[in-house]
């Protein structure tokens, strides 16, 4: 274990310490009250004999329960994010959370069930979920400008489970364009300025897609796109302020400052991490996967503690539809 989960696990020594971290990172001291948005006088409410509360199944719940001063329901911390109703500890859902945004290759859903002794069903849900929260926010919303991407910005297109040129040319499972119809494609923009990636999983690489996908997030009038000699990407290139491609089949990486390099980077470790921690994603989940690379990726100059208060502030109303894990 790393020196800083063993400070945080010192931190959090009992359930009502949970509570308070997360009050901390939340509420930063007001608390707001998750049903009407107040911020004005809350009262918290003491359990009775000052350490816990009976709960409907008969078990003690260090939660801390707290009254809004305007619409006088009662809340806490949990009310409305992904932890709402769950039946795992919060301290156990704090010390994940931070596995899953340190580790490098992130955490899988066998380790959490090793390391903090839940069910196989629960800690896949919790991974789940914290993908969930880690999705960008601006994931897709193409009615907005404030949150795209601009200056300068690398496109590039990789195949998920092994690249095509590793098969044969025979294989039935190739199409015309020379692409085995069970690869799964996905598109990443990676702005050179800030470090930032924006992934997808997205139906092919042609000319209507990628604009689709790249105007979604980029804007393109004020963006230099770097790319590779794909025709997808020239046939597009008017509508970005420049567009530069270096030519990969002349064995051309980087010409002057004009490289597809971050994303050659960014997919070796997706790959290596997918591999390594997952070994196996399926085609339907691959877009939670992706955000949580994206966002451990995006934040790696990060320091630890910013990182996981980034997760943590974006807890709020990413609660999956699924029904609730039942605790083993
Ligand atoms: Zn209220």
């Amino acid at each position: 274990m790393s020196r800083g989960i063993l400070q945080l696990a010192e931190k959090l020594r009992t359930e009502a310490d949970a509570y308070r971290y997360l009050e901390d990172l939340r509420w930063n001291g007001r608390p707001i009250c998750p049903h009407c948005g107040s911020v004005r006088k809350h009262y918290f409410l003491r359990p009775a004999n000052g350490r816990n509360r009976k709960t409907r199944t008969g078990s003690r719940s260090e939660r801390r329960v707290w009254k809004c001063g305007d619409c006088r329901k009662q809340f806490s911390v949990l009310t409305g994010t992904i932890f709402h109703r769950t039946k795992v500890p919060l301290r156990v859902w704090i010390l994940v959370i931070f596995d899953a945004c340190t580790a490098k290759n992130g955490i899988s859903a066998r380790e959490v069930e090793r390391k903090y002794g839940v069910c196989p069903r629960t800690a896949w849900h919790m991974m789940h979920r914290l993908r969930e929260a880690m999705r960008q926010e601006h994931l897709p919303r193409p009615d907005s400008a404030v949150d795209l991407l601009r200056g300068t910005v690398v496109a590039d297109e990789t195949y998920f489970g092994g690249k095509p040129e590793n098969r044969h040319g025979h294989d039935p499972h190739k199409n015309r364009r020379g692409v085995p119809d069970d690869k799964i494609q996905i598109l990443s923009l990676i702005s050179r300025e800030t470090g930032e990636v924006r992934s997808r999983v997205i139906p092919n690489v042609r000319r209507e897609t990628l604009r689709q996908a790249i105007a979604e997030q980029v804007e393109m009038e004020r963006t230099h796109l770097m790319t590779d000699q794909l025709g997808s990407y020239k046939a597009i290139s008017r509508h970005f302020r420049e567009h530069s491609a270096v030519d990969h089949s002349s064995r051309e990486y980087v010409r002057g400052d004009v490289t597809t390099n971050p994303a050659e980077t960014y997919f070796a470790q997706l790959k290596r991490s997918i591999d390594g921690t997952h070994h196996h994603v399926s085609r339907e989940h691959l877009h939670r996967y992706l955000a949580e690379f994206d966002f451990r990726y995006s934040t790696c100059k990060e320091p630890d503690a910013e990182r996981m208060n980034r997760i943590i502030s974006r807890v709020t109303g990413r609660r999956l539809m699924y029904s609730q894990p039942v605790r083993a």
